[in-house]
């Protein structure tokens, strides 16, 4: 019932295959990165705060060759026929819309950079689900950059390429997103999570080999409708920037868990107050998940990821039904730790299982949906990979 990750070859394969359809030649290379989840730090990253990503075993593919001119001609599996654009539009940013933003979006942020950046063909294959919460949106911005990068020879040093996607995607495509995306799908390691400082950006490679343990992350996508999630996220941050000026603090990343009771008591309204308490505490939760990854401790941050869940079902209130539901029964069947992971209103969950016995947690929670007469969640199980790169 659960898959594994796909193997990047079969991707690739559609990557290459959609080239050679479109323009009738060869790519002359692939490049690809990988979707993300967040292990534990939920609406922190605004907060100045800490994140804990790993990249995903599915991947995005990018085939691409340069071609003369200062054009960019962009096929995806997802649309009927390829999308150009020339200079002009690449240098306005919002001129192309929809999926091929992304990528039009990743020219004009390196043009802007003043990167002379090749014409290029380009075709995209994925196996990331889009709008799921595990980043397909950075990781064609990610493929993307890598094979532009590479085609036009520039030079744009690995810990400089975040900051880049992100702005393609805040600024071009108009999503606005934290950095922790762009960092995961360009920067994780395979067996590793990424400790990412928001506010200095900052990243360290934390040990998070669960094959070697034998254990595994089951990611339960939770087809849940996505319920006004935009302007929820917004109020969320607006009212933890609200929380920080009333407290005189930077950011709620300036609040200690040992502060917190004090500065509780200096909020009026109850709702910023637990606003205020999930952010604190998932801070420290993400801090105290990294020292027990530090000690080799995996099965222990368990408790750490259903804390994490019930801070967001309780006190920032981003959780759905289906997700709540997911949570429950892989906790029922034996998951270490299990909790809702992206921006919340739907998305996926991740639950901490022994490898062995993944297939029975995943079976676990279809009956649980079917039981609810919720549509049925798509189930994987996955370990940490390695950030974007070229396959060949
Ligand atoms: P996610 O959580 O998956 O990142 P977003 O809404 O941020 O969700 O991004 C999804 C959007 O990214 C899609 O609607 C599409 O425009 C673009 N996208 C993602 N993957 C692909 C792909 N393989 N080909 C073309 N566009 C893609
Ligand atoms: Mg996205």
């Amino acid at each position: 019932m659960t898959e594994p990750g796909t193997a990047v070859g079969a991707v690739a394969e559609r990557a290459t295959a959609g080239f050679r359809q479109w323009y009738g030649a060869e790519p002359a290379g692939r490049w690809a990165a990988p979707g993300r989840a967040n292990l534990i730090g939920e609406h922190t990253d605004y907060n100045d705060g800490y994140v804990l990503p790993f990249a995903l075993p599915l991947r995005t593919v990018v085939a691409a060759a340069a071609q003369d001119g200062e054009r960019w001609t962009v096929w995806s599996e997802l649309a009927d026929s390829p999308v150009e654009f020339g200079a002009a539009e690449a240098d306005q940013a919002g001129r192309v819309s929809g999926w091929a933003a992304y990528v039009a979006g990743v020219v004009w942020a390196l043009r802007a950079a003043g990167h002379r950046v090749p014409g290029a063909r380009l075709a995209i294959a994925s196996d990331v689900p889009v709008g799921s919460g595990l980043s397909s949106s950075a990781a064609v911005e990610a493929a993307t950059l890598a094979a532009l990068v590479d085609l036009g020879g520039l030079d744009l040093a690995a810990d400089r390429r975040p900051r880049l996607a992100q702005r393609a995607e805040n600024d071009y495509v108009g999503a606005p997103t934290g950095i922790m995306d762009q960092s995961a799908v360009i920067r994780c390691r395979a067996g590793h999570a990424l400790f990412l400082d928001c506010r200095t950006e900052s990243v360290e490679h934390i040990p998070f080999d669960l094959d070697a343990a034998g254990l595994a992350v089951l990611v339960i996508d939770s087809r849940a409708p996505h319920r006004h999630a935009d302007g929820e996220y917004a109020a969320r941050r607006k009212s933890c920037e609200r929380a920080a000026e009333l407290l005189g603090v930077r950011a709620l990343r300036d609040v200690s868990p040992a502060d917190l009771d004090a500065a509780l008591t200096r909020l009026d309204d109850e709702e910023m107050r637990r606003r205020v308490r999930h952010v604190v505490t998932e801070d420290q939760r993400v801090l105290d998940t990294v020292a027990l990854l530090r000690a080799g401790r995996i099965r222990d941050i368990g408790p750490l990821l259903t804390a994490s869940h019930a801070s967001m079902r309780d006190d920032f209130e981003i959780t759905v039904p289906e997700i709540d539901t997911a949570v429950e029964a892989a906790l029922a069947t034996g998951a270490y730790g299990a909790r809702m992971t992206g921006g919340g209103f739907g998305g996926c969950v991740l639950a901490l299982v022994e490898a062995s016995s993944a297939d029975a947690v995943a079976r676990a929670v279809v009956e649980a949906y079917a039981e609810r007469g919720f549509a049925a969640p798509g189930t994987v199980t996955v370990a940490p990979t390695a950030g974007a790169a070229r396959l060949d």
